[in-house]
């Protein structure tokens, strides 16, 4: 069953798992249960490439605890290139990452997991 549960499993393998309507061919990321354009539960597993755009971003000065070391560092939006937006860690030079850049995603080892960031291409 899709989850926002299986999106995580899915970064542990450095996959960006999504899924896709059957019925609408809407694709969703995080995967959802229900369509979120027409509401068919008809959906399967779609896996992302992960590349896209910056659209919006800032820079975070003070840090979430687990990420101190890299402080400061960016976050963003992504618009993907398959169409669903997402947020993530941008990785790069603060000034000179900008909105607009191209960017793919990579995975941050995080203890047991990975954390989606992005870096600009
Ligand atoms: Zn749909």
């Amino acid at each position: 069953m899709l989850s926002v549960y299986s999106f995580k499993e899915g970064l542990k393998e450095s996959k960006l798992l999504g899924c896709v309507c059957s019925e609408c061919d809407n694709m969703m990321l995080p995967p959802r249960m229900i369509c979120n354009k027409c509401g068919s539960t008809t959906l399967t597993e779609h896996c992302f490439d992960g590349k896209g755009v910056i659209k919006t971003m800032t820079v975070v000065r003070v840090p979430l605890t687990r990420f101190q070391e890299l402080s400061p560092y960016m976050v963003g939006i992504i618009k993907l290139d398959e169409g669903p937006m997402i947020t993530g860690m941008i990785l790069g030079e603060i000034d000179e990452v900008k909105i607009g850049d191209r960017v793919e995603a990579v995975y941050l080892d995080e203890g047991e997991g990975k954390v989606l960031a992005f870096k600009t291409v």
